[in-house]
Order: C-alpha cells, then structure tokens, then sequence
C-alpha cells in the first residue's frame, strides 16, 4: 500500500497549498488524476470499467476522477496515475436557503427565478413545463424541466411552433449536473437580457429582432444530487435512471448527453459507465422532453442525405458544458465533417474571438468522440447551427467541474459576448 500512502503525501502537500481538506479528508477526497500514455481504447475500456475518465489528449495523457482507492485500482492495472489538482475549491460565502458550495442555485430557484422573470417582465418572457424528470415520472418527487422564452413581445411569439416570426437561439445548461457553473452562467444571460431591454443597445436590439430560448436545468434530479453534498457537492453527473441497475454513489443513471436520438448508440454500454447511453436512443424522459422541445420551437430546415443545410437557414443552439475551454462542432459521433462544417466553424471562430475557446470537433477538443449529443442532435436533425461549450479552464480555484463560486461571475463575463454573437447570428448563421 505504499502507493497509497504516495497519493495521500501529494494530495495533502495540494490541500495544504488550497486550503481545501485536511489530512483525514485524502483517503475519501476526490482529486484529478492524470494517467500517461494511453491509447484511445485503454482510456475507452477505463471508461466501461466505470472510472471517471475526463479527457484525453492526444499524446494519450487521460484525466480520470477519484481518491486514493481509485489511484490503486489504477495501478493494479500497471497505470501510474499522478495528482493534478484538487476536485473542491474553498467555499469563501456562506451559502443562502436553497444554494450550496458557496453560492451556487438548486433547481427550485432556478425554476423560481424563471417564474419570477417572466412575472416581473411579462412584455418580455414566458415560462413553460416542456417535460419530466426521471424521479417525476416515477411518482418519486422530480421536477417540471422549465423553459423560458425572452424577446420584445409580439403577438404570436414565444409560441411552442416552429413556425416563428423571429429567429431563435436556444441555450441550455447543466444536462450534466456537476458541471455547476453552467447553469449558472444561463441565469445571468436571463437576467443580462430581461433588464437590459431598452436600457443596453445590444440587448434591445437582440430582443426587438429574436426569441432567446432558456433551459437551465436539463437534469434537476442530479443537480439536487449534486446540491445534497452541500459544501462538498456530489459528483453526479448523468440522471437518476435506476432502473438499468444500482451502482451507488454517484456512477447510477443515463449519460444524458449520450442518450439523444441523433447518431445514438456508440458511447457506453456499461450502466455504471459515466458514460452509459441508456438501453435505446431517447430513451430518458429529460432527453424525451428536450428533443419535443427543440422540435416546437426550431423549424426542420436539414438538408437530405448528406446535403448541407441550405444557406438561409435559421436558428443557433449551444449546450453549456464544463470544463476545458473548448466550443464544439459536430460532428460528436464521427470524426467525417458535417456538410456545413467550415459554416459551423466560421460561426465558432467568431464566438470564439470574445471567450478566446479552441474551435474544434470533439476528436479535436476533448479528446474522444461522442455519440448522442445534443449538438448533433439538433444540427442532425434540424440543420440549425449547434455548439458544445466546455466553459472553465483545469486549474485552480475557478478549473474543473466545481469551480469556487468567486469565480462564476468572470465565467459569466469571458462568455457573454459569445452568446450575443450566438444570438446576434440566429437569423442566418450559415452567412457570416
Ligand atoms: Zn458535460
């Protein structure tokens, strides 16, 4: 055990540097762990074993997530994992009723805050229920997955029809749960947009001209997961789908992000994989909810076979993801390019110029590839421009999927301008 002991010396002499743990915490704390030289089947097999692997660069150094155990079982495989950082920042505020990890929002007041936007600027917003969540459907407590609808009101629009006056960019967050700064990067693009509106030039413009679409929290019930570990959240990151098996602690449910209908069925098969695309294409209700979604509310404008979308079409979508400082093109299930890549890529370079993200494809980016995506979903099936975000760096106080809750506000402000490109483009992003 004296590789243990190893990893527990280099995880304290980190804590001591953070300030984040004490001794007692090493054995259990989750912390980076990067593991040299793998290749893409050896990262794809740590994977289906149910390790926590994060990403993989290309000269084969692989991120994997766990504590001391996890760096053993590592070496019992002849892999010589090393620490990288640690997973839990310092919690500098206090949390208040219904936040955690110093700030950061539950479900319930995401889904509050919706309503009390819509209530306090009923010229500009509109609130709906587009779905379940896994526990809802199974008369287990749950959530309504909310969306809402921002623009300078007209009749007819914020309607649940593709068929739509003015051009739309729908944004949604936190279909992974522990990727924590995201959600909360689309409640202050909410706030940014409904008290800007004849006040900033940008926001009345975007507003009088487009429909902004918000979903905010894609899976409520891992974020309460997530929110349950309180100053230590909870890593979780796909739904609470038991019914394909219990893994315990964090490792049960569907990869959401591999769960779409578009390009479905070549992520993990295993149910404790993080990455476990559930036992069909859309088979999870939060994935049912958004695709009916997506599909209410951006016109079909696909091109046949493999013909690209024609130029005039309309309508931007961005997932939100942590972490890596990447913004993604499809395609994620394949490494040929879609037919409307150098348009896609124009569109990411030009978001790209405002956060200073790496313009790529998942391959390019991240590392692996990855089937069942959002992005692919609606590019794939709708045609419309479509975005990963992985916002945040690796390192530090303000890296990894638990950034301390100081930091969100710079995460805010690197990615805004971004998203009013994304917005400011909706009418004819093929064009730029
Ligand atoms: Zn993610």
């Amino acid at each position: 055990m004296a590789t243990a002991t190893a990893v527990a010396l280099s995880l304290a002499v980190l804590s001591a540097a953070s300030g984040t743990a004490t001794a007692d915490d090493l054995d259990t704390e989750p912390a980076y762990l990067s593991v040299p030289g793998l290749s893409g089947a050896q990262t794809r097999a740590l994977s289906a074993d149910g390790f926590d692997v994060v990403k993989r660069t290309a000269d084969g150094a692989t991120t994997v997530i766990g504590d001391a155990k996890v760096a053993d079982r590592l070496r019992d495989r002849g892999l010589e994992p090393t620490v990288l950082d640690t997973v839990y920042k310092k919690v500098s505020t206090k949390a208040a009723l219904g936040e955690y990890y110093g700030g950061y929002k539950t479900p319930d007041l995401h889904f509050k805050h919706l309503d009390d936007v819509a209530a306090a600027h009923p010229d500009l917003a509109k609130v709906y229920d587009i779905g379940d969540s896994w526990l809802k459907t199974q008369g287990q407590g749950g959530h309504d997955i909310k969306a809402i609808c921002i623009t300078k009101m007209a009749d007819g629009d914020c309607e649940l029809s593709p068929e739509s006056a003015k051009p739309r960019f729908s944004v949604i967050s936190q279909i992974h749960a522990r990727e924590i700064a995201t959600g909360e990067i689309s409640w202050r693009w909410i706030d940014y947009l409904a008290n800007g509106y004849g006040s900033d030039e940008t926001v009345t413009s975007i507003l009088d001209t487009t429909e902004v679409w918000v979903v905010p929290i894609v899976n409520p019930d891992g974020v309460d997961k997530v929110a349950s570990g309180g100053d230590s959240p909870l890593l979780q990151r796909k739904n609470l789908d038991n019914s394909h098996g219990d893994c315990g602690g964090t490792q049960t449910g569907v990869d959401l992000n591999r769960n779409h209908s578009y390009g479905w069925g070549d992520a993990g098969t295993q149910p404790c994989s993080e990455t476990f695309q559930g036992p069909s294409a859309g088979s999870e209700p939060e994935i049912v909810a958004v695709e009916e979604f997506f599909g209410k509310i951006h016109p079909d404008q696909r091109g046949d076979g493999d013909a690209p979308a024609p130029d005039d079409t309309r309508d931007v979508m961005i997932s939100l993801h942590s972490y890596g400082e990447y913004l993604i093109v499809p395609w994620g299930h394949s490494t040929s390019p879609p037919p409307n890549d150098s348009q896609l890529r124009a569109l990411g370079n030009a978001m790209a110029e405002s956060n200073g993200y790496q313009v790529g494809n998942p391959s390019q980016t991240v590392g692996y590839l990855a089937s069942g995506t959002s992005d692919d979903y609606t590019y794939g099936t709708l045609g419309i421009a479509s975005y990963t975000f992985e916002v945040g760096g690796q390192f530090g106080e303000c890296g990894g999927f638990l950034p301390a809750y100081s930091c969100v506000e710079d995460l805010w402000t690197l990615n805004q301008g971004a998203l009013i490109t994304a917005a400011q483009n909706a009418k004819a992003p093929y064009q730029l």
